[in-house]
C-alpha cells in the first residue's frame, strides 16, 4: 500500500497532558480558536459547592442545538453525581468549551472539550458532524467505508511510529490503533482536513490529534481505486468550498482548454491552491480518464470543469447529431469521473453557429475577452505581459494546460492578478456576480 505519508503533515494541533496538575487549565490550551460556526454561549454557574463554566454553539439549526445539549447535560449530569461524593479539597469544577468547524456549505463539525475535577480530573472530548443539507447528524460509518478505516488505521500506525517512535509498541498503542470504527469516531471535517482525536488514555496517556490533508485522500483514490472504496465519499464533498468573493471588488476568471494533462494541469492546480484562487477547465471528454484525480481535484478545490466537446472538432462543420454525441459524451464522461456536469460550454476555436447553440441545451457557451495565443508563443513571458497590460475586471482570459510555458505563465500570473486586485474566479461565479457577459455567447 503506498500511502503519501510524507505529505500528510500530520501534525498535532495540541497535545495536552493528564495528571502533571490539577487545575482547570488543564483544558487544552489551543493556540487558535476556531469558532467558525454558531453565536458563541457562555454559561457560569457558581456556588460554594461547586463551579460550572460551559461555552457552545448555538445556531438556528435545532438539530444540531439539541444533540449539542444533550451532550453537555450529559456531562453535567455526571459531574453532579460525582461531585456530590467527591472528597476533594478543591473545588469541584466542570468546563466545557468548544471549537467549530465549516467544512463547506454541508459539513459542520462541533468539537466540544470537557474538563471536569471532582476527585479525579478527567479530560472527555465530544465531536458531533452535522449534515447542513439532509438536517442530519453524521457518524464516521456515513462519510467513511470499512475499507477506509484499514487504510486509516495503517496510516495512522505509520504516522504515530514515526513522530513517538518510543511509545507506539504498547498493548494499548495496538488496541487504540486498530480500524475499528469507536478508535476512530472523535473527527473533525476542517476545510483542509480530516482531523482525528485520540484522548488520553486510549494511544497515549496523552491526548494527541492527526491531520490528513483532504488532497492525500485523493491521490489515494487515483493510486488504488480498483480495490479500494473513496475514503469521504466524493458525492459528498462535491460542494463548493466556502470563498469569499467581494462582489464588489475587480475579478477575472483564467481558463485553461484541451486538458487535462498531467505534468502541466496538476501544477496550475498546486498554484491556484496555494493561492486560494480558483480557475475553469475546459476539458476534453476523450481526456476525462487520464487523469480523474486531476478532475476531482477541480472539483473539491474550487475550480470549474467546462465542456470542451470529445475530439476537439470545429463544431460549425458538423452535423447537428455530430455536435450533440460530441458535447453529451463529453458531459457523461465528466459526470462519470466528478459525479457532476458541466454548466458550460467552450467550443473548440471558439467557432459556433445556431446547431451549436441548439445542441447547448441551456448550458452557457464562452469563449475568452483576452487570448494569450499562449499555443502560439509558448513563452511565459510574453503570456504574463500579454494579461497584464490589457486585463480589466470581468475579463476571461485564454490559456491551455498543454505547455510548460502555459503553466509557467499561470504560477505567475496568479499572485500577481492578486497583487493587482483581482480576485481570481470560476467563469459561473463572474456570471453569478453579473461582472461580465463578453464571453458569453448564451
Ligand atoms: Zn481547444
Amino acid at each position: 500500500m503506498k500511502v503519501k505519508l510524507s505529505k500528510l503533515c500530520a501534525c498535532l494541533l495540541f497535545c495536552w497532558c493528564c495528571g502533571c496538575s490539577q487545575s482547570a487549565s488543564l483544558i487544552p490550551s489551543i493556540n487558535s480558536v476556531h469558532h467558525e460556526y454558531g453565536e458563541s454561549v457562555h454559561e457560569q454557574n457558581y456556588h460554594d459547592q461547586h463551579l460550572i463554566n460551559i461555552t457552545y454553539p448555538k445556531s438556528q439549526k435545532t438539530v444540531l442545538n439539541e444533540e449539542i445539549q444533550a451532550r453537555i447535560a450529559y456531562h453535567r449530569q455526571r459531574f453532579e453525581q460525582e461531585y456530590k461524593h467527591a472528597s476533594t479539597p478543591q473545588l469541584p469544577e466542570l468546563n466545557i468549551d468548544y471549537q467549530s468547524y465549516i467544512k463547506d456549505d454541508r459539513y459542520i463539525s462541533i468539537k466540544l472539550d470537557v474538563f471536569s475535577s471532582t476527585s479525579q480530573p478527567q479530560e472527555q472530548i465530544e465531536t458531533i458532524l452535522y449534515d447542513n443539507q439532509k438536517d442530519c447528524l453524521l457518524s464516521l460509518q456515513d462519510v467513511m467505508s470499512e475499507e477506509a478505516l484499514n487504510l486509516l488505521s495503517d496510516m495512522a500506525k505509520k504516522y504515530f511510529q514515526n513522530h513517538y517512535p518510543d511509545e507506539c509498541y504498547t498493548r494499548q498503542f495496538a488496541v487504540h490503533i486498530a480500524p475499528s470504527a469507536h478508535n476512530y469516531e472523535l473527527f473533525v471535517l476542517r476545510k483542509d482536513a480530516l482531523v482525528f482525536y485520540f484522548p488520553s488514555g486510549t494511544l497515549f496517556d496523552y491526548g494527541v490529534s492527526w491531520e490528513v490533508p483532504y488532497e492525500d485522500l485523493a491521490d489515494y483514490i487515483d493510486m488504488e481505486k480498483e480495490e479500494t472504496a473513496v475514503f469521504v465519499p466524493y458525492q459528498d464533498v462535491l460542494n463548493e468550498p466556502i470563498k469569499n468573493i467581494d462582489p464588489n471588488q475587480p475579478m477575472v476568471a483564467l481558463t485553461f482548454d484541451d486538458g487535462p494533462t498531467r505534468k502541466y494541469t496538476e501544477a496550475i492546480l498546486d498554484c491556484l491552491k496555494e493561492n486560494q484562487a480558483s480557475a475553469t477547465f475546459f476539458v476534453l471528454g476523450s481526456r476525462a480518464d487520464d487523469c480523474p484525480d486531476l478532475l476531482q481535484r477541480m472539483v473539491l478545490e474550487g475550480n470549474e470543469i467546462g465542456n470542451h466537446t470529445f475530439s476537439h472538432k470545429q463544431l460549425t462543420t458538423l452535423s447537428k447529431e455530430n455536435i450533440e454525441e460530441e458535447i453529451v459524451a463529453t458531459q457523461e464522461s465528466i459526470h462519470d469521473v466528478t459525479s457532476t456536469y458541466p454548466s458550460v460550454i467552450r467550443p473548440p476555436y471558439g467557432s459556433k453557429n445556431d446547431a451549436v447553440m441548439e445542441c447547448a441545451q441551456g448550458k452557457k457557451i464562452v469563449t475568452w475577452t483576452i487570448d494569450t495565443e499562449d499555443w502560439h508563443s509558448k513563452n511565459a513571458e510574453v503570456i504574463v505581459n500579454k494579461v497584464i497590460k490589457d486585463v480589466k475586471d470581468g475579463d476571461i482570459i485564454l490559456m491551455h494546460d498543454l505547455y510548460a510555458s502555459s503553466a509557467e505563465a499561470a504560477i505567475i500570473l496568479v499572485p500577481k492578478l492578486q497583487e493587482m486586485g483581482f480576485q481570481l474566479v470560476t467563469v459561473s461565479e463572474l456570471y453569478e456576480y453579473g461582472k461580465n457577459d463578453a464571453g458569453k455567447i448564451m
